[in-house]
């Protein structure tokens, strides 16, 4: 491109991290509403009100464009809770118009993609993969293609054939996606312009990182990542990254990777991914689970603390990585024991529906939650006076998970049972990554003996710091950290832990 012309950079994306065991399927109603961010499916100048003033990956985009002087085109952005594979119908649609906006309104010199890494639909179970070779058949070989990726990306070789560069977060809980996005911007600028000429490699060590490991600010992932800005640092390397990967995904790319980026040198890059695969091959037993209690022991435990909130993380129902969010197997026990004072959110629309037929003041008693399937417990039978009626929308400026602002829980209700727990029954699959989600319906999760936070790293940042004591809890459920609890067919086989026998190289 000549020099004295500000580059065009087109932004886009379709962000979703698909649990092929979810009961739920992905539908495109699922991206129209979405818990994550209050319009699920975003175009153009709705982009820039949505994530602006986030700290999302888009809102690094816009940053940067400030910052290096280029001119930012939002396009298009769909996302929505992790849930189910993505039906043919919604990735058509979704793919398609973004293929088509990226197409009408080129050229271009350069394509921010904002992918979520772990994607998988009926038809492309490597529907990320799928995105970047759409969008280098629509921009040609030319134009450069930098795509950011959620550290959860199961990253393949499609994913580093179509881009120039994959910049994926460095930290679990992800508080750094704004300044992974304008590192994108600046390599793809960079790209734009000449200045470098970025050749990647990517390394696949047979191996899966536990969700109980995949804590970036402890060991033994607080090594890996050290590693990976290490090999950053190398000369001729611009850029290197790794995937944690997502474990509830059944695909062939499914498990931990490593990438590097060279200036013009494929051999720098491939050593660079190499030695960094290679480290964390040798710490993979320490990498592949980590201690939790039950159900039971975090109860006794939570009783018999001298002082609260005990937050306990309901690891099976992590909603952030697609459980059905209605668990109520921490609930029962609590109440089986005689516990008191928990607060929890349980998304039960059928349940909000009737206490807003009741009416804030009422009385009622109904089933609330396990209602999704049996893997998340059994609805559980309550008595309660109805607090507040809320239509759920509430908003965080303190950083929180990937940098979400805009929130919703949908219709909502609380409900303050007879036995002394806090029911927050929510319409959608929001996790539960920010207190304004407890504090916009007037509830103080700090005044509470036990937090029920469904997650496992995405509630740290919100719930650490009101915690006398956080509890993993190893409750079943779609996202249960026990991998051999689900039937595979598409992983790659062998795979550590699974097979203990892999080998790497
Ligand atoms: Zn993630």
């Amino acid at each position: 491109m000549s020099s004295n012309r500000r580059p065009r950079i087109a932004a886009l994306g379709l962000h979703h991290e698909t649990n092929t065991f979810s009961s739920f399927a992905t539908t495109l109603e699922s991206f129209k509403s979405s818990g994550l961010q209050r319009e699920g499916i975003q175009r153009g100048e709705k982009i820039a009100e949505m994530h602006r003033e986030a700290s999302t990956t888009f809102a690094g985009y816009f940053a940067a464009a400030d910052r290096y002087d280029f001119d930012l085109v939002p396009l298009f952005f769909a996302a929505t809770d992790p849930s189910g594979t993505i039906d043919r119908d919604a990735f058509d649609l979704l793919a398609g118009e973004m293929m088509f906006m990226l197409q009408d309104q080129g050229p271009w010199d350069g394509v921010l993609l904002n992918q979520m890494g772990a994607a998988v639909s009926d038809v492309f179970r490597d529907m990320d993969g799928e995105i970047a070779a759409r969008t280098r058949a629509v921009v040609g070989p030319n134009v450069p293609i930098v795509m950011t990726l959620d550290l959860h990306a199961n990253i393949s070789q499609k994913m580093v054939t179509h881009t120039d560069a994959l910049v994926v977060y460095r930290t679990n809980p992800h508080m750094d996606a704004r300044e992974r996005a304008v590192e994108a911007c600046d390599l793809l600028l960079r790209t734009v312009r000449g200045e470098i000429r970025p050749v990647a490699a990517l390394e696949m060590p047979p191996m899966v990182i536990g969700i109980l490991c995949q804590d970036t600010r402890e060991e033994p992932m607080l090594s890996v990542i050290r590693d990976v800005e290490d090999a950053a640092r190398r000369p001729k390397i611009l850029h290197a990254s790794m995937g944690e990967g997502y474990p509830w995904a059944d695909v062939p790319e499914m498990g931990a990777a490593f990438y590097a980026v060279a200036d013009g040198d494929v051999q720098a890059a491939a050593d660079a991914a190499r030695w960094m695969a290679q480290r964390a091959w040798e710490r993979r037993s320490d990498l592949a689970t980590a201690p939790a209690l039950s159900v039971r022991q975090a109860v006794y435990r939570a009783m018999k603390a001298a002082t609260g909130p005990t937050v306990m993380l309901d690891v099976g129902d992590n909603i952030g990585a697609g459980s059905a969010g209605d668990s109520t197997l921490i609930l029962a026990e609590a109440r089986k024991l005689g516990a008191k004072g928990l607060v929890q959110t349980l998304r039960d629309p059928e349940a909000v529906a009737r206490c807003v037929s009741a009416g804030v003041g009422a009385e009622i008693t109904l089933e609330v939650g396990g209602k999704t399937d049996r893997r998340h417990g059994e609805p559980v039978n309550v008595t309660g006076v109805v607090k507040t009626i809320s239509d759920g929308k509430f908003e965080d400026r303190s950083p929180v998970h990937a940098g979400w602002r805009y929130f919703d829980n949908g219709l909502c209700a609380v409900l303050e049972t007879s036995d002394d727990h806090t029911l927050l029954l929510v319409s959608t699959r929001v996790g539960n990554m920010s207190r304004k989600q407890f504090n916009s319906v007037g509830i103080i999760p700090e005044e509470y003996r036990i937090v029920v936070a469904k997650g496992v790293v995405s509630p740290r940042p919100a719930y650490q710091p009101i915690a006398a004591e956080m509890l993993l809890v190893n409750t079943g459920g779609a996202t249960s950290a026990d991998l051999n609890s689900f039937n595979y067919r598409h992983r790659r086989r062998p795979l550590f832990p699974f097979e203990t026998y892999a080998r790497y190289p």
